[in-house]
């Protein structure tokens, strides 16, 4: 099946040719028709399956329309958890429109308002934007929604994981009842579904993708157990002794990450980090340095790593194991994108335990473990039960 058949135009089939795809991925095949159609949509599909071609493809040919919005103005919004998605997402609009006369933006919080609000003076197209600088401008009257057609929450999940449940209700009273309302979420958990019953109707067509093979990661998993105060010596020897070019790697608090940063340049390894304490601006020229490989090592907190799109990121690394186990999957398929092979490592102390047997039920099997006998480990890991259930009912 090629992308001409799936009701695409030219100017769009054109883009599309010149980004190197040649075949669409199932979730595009699937959902452009039904996008197409007007129909509202819940998708439950990952990151890496091509999600946001499926929606912005049929998006700019619903608006293309060549009728020209009011100031302050928007046709499509685009909700999205964190800046650094609505940047990659932004940057995918404006990719696959190049031979279209519509405008988009990235509406995000941490910087200045100020040219947000003077490019939406003649109205933008289409709105890729987080929660709570978009409400901030609604209040301000920079943004009036009167003209709105579409609605896309993408990574729902992950929105309401970051607690904007309220922030989305709230943007949801203010939008015309007349809309096509569409749902991405890697997952469709109960919460899910009650933010869909409210934001989406009951009439939304389902459909659930599983990773196209296009796009399948080929992830090489493994960890190694070690004692705590181990993790960034084992990392050093690591990175030494494989003569690794490139790694991201989750850590999970910044005080955290700025101590593995010194610890790591003791040993001369260079390396920089990402959290929340950055201004949005240093930690975008941190990101743009890791992506063109100025920055060989970056260590993320998780909120800070949410959205980093890399393609060819070849190895990510759970320095602290994360406490769910769909955030485990999230983080490893950031490498091996796009069907490239990628490596995905684990540091598993004692006290991980718990989370390791809730991911590894997920998965459905083991992990690979590795040893170092420069790392003798004194506080054994056990092996995992498989489908472990956690006593405290953690939703996985
Ligand atoms: P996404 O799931 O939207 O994050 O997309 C994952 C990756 O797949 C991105 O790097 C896209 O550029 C790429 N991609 C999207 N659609 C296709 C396609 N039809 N063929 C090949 N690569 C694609």
């Amino acid at each position: 099946m090629s992308f001409s058949t799936l009701g695409l135009s030219e100017p769009v089939l054109k883009a599309i040719a010149e980004q190197g795809y040649k075949t669409p991925t199932d979730i595009q095949k699937r959902a452009i028709p039904i996008i197409l159609s007007k129909k509202d949509l819940i998708a439950a599909a990952q990151t890496g399956t091509g999600k946001t071609a499926s929606f912005v493809l049929p998006i700019l040919e619903l608006l293309n329309t060549g009728y020209t919005l009011r100031g302050k103005r928007i046709k499509a919004l685009i909700l999205t958890p964190t800046r650094e998605l609505a940047v990659q997402v932004e940057a995918s609009i404006a990719n696959y429109s190049k031979h279209l006369e519509l405008s988009s933006m990235a509406m995000y919080g941490g910087i200045d308002a100020e040219p947000q609000k003077q490019r939406l003076i003649w109205g933008i197209d289409i709105l890729v934007a987080t929660p709570g600088r978009l409400l901030d401008m609604a209040h301000q009257r920079a943004l009036h929604f009167d003209e709105l057609e579409v609605l896309v929450l993408d990574e729902a999940d992950r929105m309401l994981d970051m607690g904007f449940r309220e922030d989305i209700n709230k943007i949801i009273e203010r939008l015309p009842t007349q809309r096509q309302n569409l749902l991405f979420s890697a997952t469709l958990s109960d919460d899910i579904r009650q933010l869909a019953k409210r934001a989406i109707g009951p009439h939304a067509v389902e459909i659930s993708i599983k990773q196209d093979k296009s796009t399948q990661p080929k992830i090489d998993q493994w960890l190694v157990t070690v004692d705590k105060t181990n993790k960034s010596a084992l990392l050093s020897y690591l990175i030494k002794d494989n003569e690794w070019k490139q790694a991201l790697i989750f850590i999970e608090t910044k005080h955290g990450a700025a101590k593995l940063v010194s610890q790591l340049e003791k040993r001369d390894i260079k390396a920089e980090c990402i959290h929340s304490g950055k201004t949005q601006e240093i930690r975008e020229k941190i990101l743009a340095d890791f992506k063109s490989g100025k920055i060989q090592f970056l260590v993320a907190t998780a909120v800070a790593a949410r959205g980093i799109d890399i393609d060819d990121l070849s190895r990510v690394i759970n320095y602290d194991l994360p406490d769910k186990a769909d955030d485990y999957i999230h983080r490893i398929g950031r490498t091996g994108r796009a069907g490239a092979s990628g490596e995905a490592i684990s540091f598993v102390a004692k006290d991980n335990f718990r989370n390791l047997c809730a991911i590894e039920s997920k998965l459905g099997h083991i992990i690979e473990r590795k040893e170092f006998e420069q790392f003798p480990v004194k506080k054994v890991v056990p092996l995992s039960i498989l489908n472990y259930v956690p006593k405290n009912k953690q939703r996985l």
